[in-house]
């Protein structure tokens, strides 16, 4: 698998190099994994197994290199936490200890690591197993992000968008911000496929998908294709009142594009229909009753002529 290739042959569109965080109290074994391995990762280092936490909620590494034998938080602590975050299981750890340390090897693997390295430290063993690892792990990274995008538009697919709910709806209870959503459907596309064809269709939604996530600005706002016709706007961090009028710039955006539709009875171009709503998360009410008041909204806008937004929720 290493066959002397480099990272970026054995992983094709590796942008950066793969972020390797050394956990160690110990500075000189820090300096030799550091000299093993800087010239393929960007290394970054914590003596110990709180900064090290610190470290990977602020920005989560590719790889971490973990001490086991360290003073307050030894490393299968660090493992455990860190495995027991949702946000931070996601990247390999190795852990690197002293021959003589009495290891539980067992205890190691229940914990989560994937591997171990013994000190002292063998570079060529260093090198080829924390490779090895990593590019199991950026190869993961990609085949996600393809599970997770829509083949026709390109955009976040109903699966990454239920993850991203789930995500934004926690996140929202901690830090008490509301969550608003928008659904979007767009208007008679049944006929407008059987008038046009289903290729211009495809064509349409395309077209439509690139207006809507044009039309978002914040970098925490995301758009979904939520079903067939069907578009979800998450907005994080952001009030009725400011999804309202997203949802009046979404509709613009589409109408902007000028897709002639003769057989609509919203006008003679392509419109859109928004539903929005909003919630302040808590734990008396969870994503989907955000989804229902978005869906009961859409069913209005549909229900009062279509090409037009209605929403419900918290105003500021
Ligand atoms: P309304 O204004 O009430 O939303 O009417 P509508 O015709 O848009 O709604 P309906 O749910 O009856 O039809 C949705 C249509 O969307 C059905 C199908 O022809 C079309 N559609 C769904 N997915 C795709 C797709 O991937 N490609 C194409 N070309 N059409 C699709
Ligand atoms: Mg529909
Ligand atoms: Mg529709």
């Amino acid at each position: 698998m290493n066959s002397g290739k480099t990272l970026a042959e054995l992983i094709p569109g590796l942008a950066h190099k793969p972020r390797l965080l050394i956990v160690d109290d110990q500075p000189l074994v820090i300096r030799t994994l550091h000299e093993i391995l800087k010239e393929e990762f960007d290394v970054f280092m914590a003596t110990s197994g709180r900064q090290a936490l610190d470290m990977c909620s602020e920005n989560p590494p590719d790889i971490m290199l973990l001490d086991i034998m360290m003073p307050d938080m030894d490393g299968y602590e660090v493992c455990t936490a860190l495995k027991a975050d949702q946000t931070l299981e996601n990247f390999p750890v190795i852990f690197v200890t002293a021959q003589q340390d009495v290891v539980d090897e067992v205890r190691a693997f229940d914990v989560g690591a994937v591997d171990f390295i013994t000190k002292p430290i063998n570079p060529a063993l260093v090198s080829v197993r924390v490779r090895t690892h990593v590019v199991v792990k950026l190869q993961r990274d990609i085949l996600h992000s393809i599970a997770m995008q829509d083949g026709l538009t390109g955009v976040a697919n109903r699966r990454r968008f239920d993850e991203q709910a789930q995500l934004h709806w926690r996140q929202g209870r901690r830090d008490k911000k509301p969550l608003s959503l928008i659904l979007i459907d767009i208007d008679h596309f049944k006929q407008y496929n059987d008038h046009y064809g289903h290729l211009a269709g495809d064509k349409a939604l395309r077209d439509v998908a690139h207006a809507l996530r044009s039309a978002l600005q914040r970098p925490h706002d995301s758009l979904s294709r939520y079903g067939g016709e069907e578009f979800a706007c998450l907005l994080p961090d952001t009030d009725n009142g400011g999804a309202t009028l997203l949802a009046q710039r979404l509709l613009d955006s589409v109408r902007a594009l000028n897709i002639p539709h003769a057989m609509s009875s919203a006008g003679e171009h392509l419109t859109i229909s928004a539903g929005v709503a909003t919630l302040l998360p808590d734990s008396t009410s969870s994503i989907e009753n955000l989804l229902n008041m978005a869906d009961e909204q859409l069913y209005r806008a549909k229900h009062d002529g279509r090409n037009c937004a209605r929403s419900a929720g918290l105003s500021d």
